[in-house]
Formats: C-alpha cells, structure tokens, sequence
C-alpha cells in the first residue's frame, strides 16, 4: 500500500489507494487491458524476462493472463487497501477464494476448525471435498469461545469463520479468534463478506487472512461474481501460488466493474447500514413477526461483540413471520419491492426463504438440525429509500390471511 493511503480514510481509499497517478495516456480511470496475453518483441526479450522471473526479480511486464493482468492488480491493490492489508488476490468468485485459499494452506492430514451458521458451500467444501484430501474439519458453534479452543488438536492447523454469519447474523468477537489461534500458531481466516471492510478490518484486530465474497457489497451492483482473499504476503504468496495453478482467475473486465463498484463503497454500506437498522426495528416491533435477528438490536445474541468491535450492521435482516412454510411463502409473495433472488449486498433489496432456496434439498429434519427455520426469511435490503421498503413489508405482513 502506497505510504499515504495507510492514513486515508476508507472513501479516499476506495477511490484512489493503489492507482498510479499518471495511467496509459494520460488516462483519470484505471485502463481496462482486456487482453489474453502479453507479446514479447523478440528471444532476447523472453530470455531477459525469465531470468528475471526464475530469480524472483521484479519485471515490469506479463507473461500471460492467468498470472496477472494491469487491471486486475490495481483492483488487488484496491482491496488490500481497504482491508488493510500487505497483499491481496482477486477470484473469478468469492468461492474460489475460499477453497483456492483452504487448498494452498493445508496439506494431508491437517484438522480444519470452523464456526457453524456458515455459508453452505464453504461447509460442504470443509466436510465434503477436504476430507478426500485426508484433512478433517470439526463444527462448532459460534460465539462458544471453549468449544473452538477445546477442537484444537496436535494436528490442527487453521481456525475458519465468518462475521457476520448467513443467515442469523453471528457476529464473531475476531479478537478474541485471533488471540485463541495465534495462542495455538494456528493460521486465523475470517469470510468478513457481510461485514465489508467499511463496518470491520479483522485483519486489525490480529487474523491472518480474510476472504470476501465480492459478489455482494463489493461489487455491490448485482452484475458480477467475484471474490478475494487478503492478509500479510507471507500468507498470500502461496495462495497466489496454487491460484495460477487452479486458475480461477478473474475477467480483466470483471475486475473493471469491481473497481468501479468500490469507489462508492462507504456511501452504498452507510445506506445499507440505515436501512438495515430501520427495517431491523420496524419488524421487531410487527405483531406478524416472530423474531428478528440484525446485530443493531439489543436482543440480538452479539449485540455487545458488534458494537465493540464494528461501525454498522450492513443490510441483511433475517426473520420469521408468525405461521408455516407457506404461509411465510405468501408474504414473500406480497412483496412487490424486493426480488426473490439468492444473494445479498447490491443496489437491488433481494428477499429468500431459506427452506425454498438455498436449503430446498436438504431433508427437513437436517434442515432443522442446521437452524434453518421453516418460516425464515432473509432480507438484503439495497439502496431504495427505507420509508419505501418499511410501507411495502407493512402492506406485505398486514395483507396476511
Ligand atoms: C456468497 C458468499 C460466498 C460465495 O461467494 P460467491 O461469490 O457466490 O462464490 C462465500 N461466503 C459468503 C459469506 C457469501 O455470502
């Protein structure tokens, strides 16, 4: 991170932290290099440059697009500005940051811990995919402090959670995390998609690497998938090594988007933030509502933790709404501003029941072992004004038979 930006604050970074100040021609914005490959003028040239490379030099050009593009590294270098960071790799999503960053750091015979309310694919990477690769991986719950550190084993190697979490919106206390694996020299990771790097930095409160879903606040906009991990370089140079390797390398123009997206990123989650404690707040108070879980309220199980530890809340308020399944389908039903859609974070309020969407598979029983509760709803509210959504879920809940 270039000296200044370490003491910017987070809207000056997002728009300006890694940019050069003189771009190809003289250029404002950041060059969008949509190409496959970087040319070489001659023999000598390719000679000079991997002599270069084998020694571990610095060069001033590319070889060839899945090891680096110019737009793809000022959007890296972007992120690990905002998150504070030595070093940071951007992904094709955020899941390909999760399981190119677990594969580059674990090796057979390793033991994986990780926080349980956690995203579903990343669990069943954890207790489907690792474990053919001989590395083991035990649930436990969080916010249980003695749980996670009683896990540990001779064999354990990283501790793994997410804050908030999908789709009760735990908030972990990431200090106290980082203390319990830096205690065990265990490498910390922290999946920080739903807090953005505006409401929480984990890496200053002592975690090693911490991965986001770009997919959602980031991007922010509903039009791209990405993801990306960061932390100190010691930690992210072998990732970057497995991730040339993998290859789940962003588009140039994926990384264009990204940018863009990140300039308003203090103003967008500042929005999100509002809406999220409006709605939050209106819902606990509707007699159709059963219970509301957003870490703004005071009943909410991590209230203290996340006042402590972050600045807002972001946008997502989960809930159930007195009745079955079906009965809480028909409220969704009603909703006429947000879109029944499968994600979360962008200009755009998106609403699911979880039983329907992502849990639609899964035995009802297993289900419920999980918490995912019949007549859950999780809302992403987006950027329309909150006295808007607050009136269409009131018409929603009160039009209820
Ligand atoms: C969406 C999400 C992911 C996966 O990201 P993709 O960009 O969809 O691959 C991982 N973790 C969390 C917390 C998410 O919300």
């Amino acid at each position: 991170m270039a000296a200044q930006a370490a003491e910017w604050g987070d809207s000056t970074r997002a728009i300006h932290a890694g940019s050069e100040r003189c771009k190809p021609y003289h250029a404002l914005i950041e060059p969008l290099v949509q190409t496959a490959t970087y040319t070489f003028r001659n023999s000598e040239e390719v000679v000079a440059y991997q002599e270069a490379h084998t020694r571990g030099l610095p060069t001033d050009r590319l070889e060839y697009g899945r090891y680096g593009n110019p737009t793809v590294a000022a959007c890296e270098a972007r992120l690990a500005a905002l998150e504070g960071a030595e070093a940071a790799i951007q992904f094709a999503s955020g899941m390909a940051a999760v399981t190119t960053t677990l594969l580059a750091l674990l090796r057979q015979g390793d033991h994986v811990i990780m926080t349980d309310d956690c995203y579903r694919r990343t669990r069943q990477f954890c207790l489907e995919v690792l474990p053919r690769f001989g590395i083991e991986t035990t649930v436990v719950p969080l916010g249980d402090y003695e749980a996670l550190e009683t896990a540990i084993r001779p064999t354990t190697r990283l501790l793994l959670s997410e804050t908030p979490t999908n789709p009760y919106l735990r908030v972990l206390d990431v200090e106290r995390f980082a203390t319990i694996a830096r205690r065990h020299h265990l490498i910390s990771v922290v999946d920080s998609t739903f807090a953005t790097p505006f409401n929480l930095r984990p890496l200053e409160w002592g975690v090693d690497l911490v991965i986001h879903s770009a997919t959602k606040y980031l991007g922010g906009h509903n039009d791209l998938l990405a993801g990306f991990v960061a932390g100190r370089a010691e930690w992210v140079t072998p990732v970057r090594e497995l991730h040339n390797i993998l290859g789940a390398t962003p588009d140039p123009h994926n990384a264009y988007l990204l940018l863009r997206g990140l300039k308003t990123l203090s103003l967008r989650v500042e929005r999100h933030n509002q809406n999220g404690q409006r709605v939050a707040e209106f819902l606990a108070e509707h007699p159709e509502v059963e219970q509301v879980w957003y870490p703004g309220l005071p009943s909410h199980p991590d209230y203290a933790v996340a006042q402590a530890q972050m600045r807002g809340f972001g946008g997502v308020v989960s809930f159930t709404v007195r009745g079955d399944l079906w009965r809480t389908a028909r409220f969704i039903d009603r909703l006429q501003i947000p879109y029944i859609s499968p994600s979360l974070g962008g200009t755009e309020s998106l609403v699911i029941q979880p039983a329907l969407m992502s849990y639609y598979d899964v035995p009802p029983e297993e289900r419920r072992r999980l918490g995912i509760r019949d007549n859950l709803v999780r809302l992403s509210l987006g950027l329309e004004d909150a006295d808007d959504l607050i009136a269409d879920l009131r018409q929603a809940l009160d039009g209820l038979e």
